[in-house]
């Protein structure tokens, strides 16, 4: 019987592929009519990118990504606090990818409908809710003129994003997504990439930050690239930025005059800025850890099952992994319960970890350390935080992510054929 899918993102759509590498029947069900590559730039850590290339789309990845090859931490006065290597320079088997998120999702999507069909993803299909029985599962989908299909399967995966309707159903008491304070303003502009070519820099401190990488190759002509940038504030809790939503477009105004001083020699935060076209804000929400994912012949996973903040790049990752971890449960247990509860065992601690160790800055909560210890102001890092500490708190969250890279280098494939 059918594994059905809620949702379409990256989590659904490499659920389709993964199940479909295993010979499993599935069908994914989209909200909405016609997916379009929206969203900005995310990064793929190179756990998600080994199981993107076990499905065989390594050339595809290399045509849309960015390998990333450096991450920097900067402090305010344009210092470096922290850089380190990533990807292949890193010492790890497989790249890491900055890569523009609808086109990543759009891939996946191309990819389902070439190797499973066009039936294979239903859009505009809201799943409205579910129902387990002793042997199938029941999934209502409301289509766009309002009318409800009753779908059978043998499980049905939650993969329907941060305001899940499947977890909504299996934590009814559990309410809105949680604001802390920060809020994203998310753009992408042309110009000349920095340091390496292929950085990832984050410039300022927790409260007031800005981060920025490359998410195309500079074009030969005119050395330009997609420039992928995010400025971050964080605000008092008692204001109200909503619960949600990555697509609304704000204009520059709102937030341009708060960094209209960043410039330096090598970065002008405001120039890069007022380069895009449109700009998304986004209010930093995530969920508390749940007790479980599984309710009977349903299972939660991706950001239904653990949204978190985007700090360590590895929501899109785990959403990929979780896919794969799930296919090999099928692989061992048969596609029923058994699977769903030995893949929840398996990775709802380790999750629930990583969303308050995010919830904490994650990685780039060193910079909370350099303000205790200096107020943000130093000539050498090293006179701050010995170095020795930075690499062990960056061991700890690569560890605690799944992106620790002997681990990943030694570790056998996730799903062996
Ligand atoms: C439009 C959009 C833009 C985003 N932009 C960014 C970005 O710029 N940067 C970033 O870091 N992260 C972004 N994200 C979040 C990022 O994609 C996720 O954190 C990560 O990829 C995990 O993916 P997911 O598949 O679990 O969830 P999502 O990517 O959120 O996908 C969930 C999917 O489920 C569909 N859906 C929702 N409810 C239902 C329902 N009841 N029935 C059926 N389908 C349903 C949604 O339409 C969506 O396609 C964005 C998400 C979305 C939906």
């Amino acid at each position: 019987m059918t594994v059905i899918v809620a949702g379409g993102g990256i989590a659904g759509m490499a659920m389709a592929l993964t199940c479909h590498q295993l010979d499993i029947p599935v069908v994914v069900h989209e909200s909405v009519s016609q997916l379009e590559p929206l969203g900005v730039g995310i990064n793929l850590q190179p756990n998600a990118v080994r199981e993107l290339y076990d499905l065989g789309l390594r050339e595809p990845l290399e045509e849309i990504g960015v390998q990333a090859k450096e991450w920097a931490l900067v402090g305010r006065n344009g210092n470096d606090v922290w850089a380190e290597p990533r990807g292949l320079d890193a010492g790890y088997q497989w790249p890491q990818y900055s890569i523009h998120r609808g086109q990543l999702q759009m891939l996946l999507y191309r990819e389902v409908v070439r190797r499973l069909g066009s039936s294979s993803v239903v859009t505009g299909s809201r799943l409205a809710r579910y129902q387990s029985h002793a042997d199938s599962i029941s999934a209502h989908f409301v289509n766009e003129a309002d009318e409800t299909a009753e779908v059978q399967g043998s499980v049905l995966i939650g993969a329907d994003g941060l305001h899940s309707a499947v977890r909504s159903q299996m934590h009814p008491d559990e309410g809105p997504p949680i604001w802390g304070g920060p809020v994203m303003w998310r753009g992408t502009s042309q110009a000349k990439p920095i340091r390496t070519g292929a950085s990832f820099v984050l410039v300022g401190k927790l409260e007031q930050r800005f981060v920025c990488y490359p998410i195309s190759q500079p074009d030969p002509q005119t050395g330009l690239a997609t420039i992928n940038w995010i400025a971050e504030l964080t605000y008092d809790t008692a204001q109200d930025w909503g619960d949600g939503d990555w697509n609304t477009k704000v204009p520059i105004d709102k937030f341009l005059h708060e960094f209209a001083d960043w410039s330096f020699d090598w970065l002008d935060v405001p120039e890069l800025i007022k380069g895009a076209s449109d700009v998304y804000e986004y209010p930093m929400v995530d969920r508390d850890p749940l007790p479980n994912w599984v309710d009977e012949r349903c299972l939660l996973i991706g950001d239904a099952a653990h949204v978190m903040y985007p700090v360590g790049s590895n929501g899109a990752s785990q959403a990929i992994v979780d896919t794969r971890l799930l296919g090999a449960e099928f692989l061992r247990h048969g596609v029923g319960p058994a699977a769903l509860v030995a893949y929840e065992t398996a990775t709802l601690k380790n999750m629930n970890e990583l969303i308050l160790r995010n919830r904490g800055a994650g990685p780039i909560g060193i910079l909370g350390l350099v303000e205790e210890r200096c107020g943000g102001v130093f000539e050498r890092i090293e006179d701050v935080i010995p170095r020795k500490e930075i690499e062990e708190y960056m061991s700890k969250y690569k560890a605690a992510a799944g992106f620790a890279v002997d681990s990943l280098n030694d570790a056998p494939p996730t799903i062996s054929l």
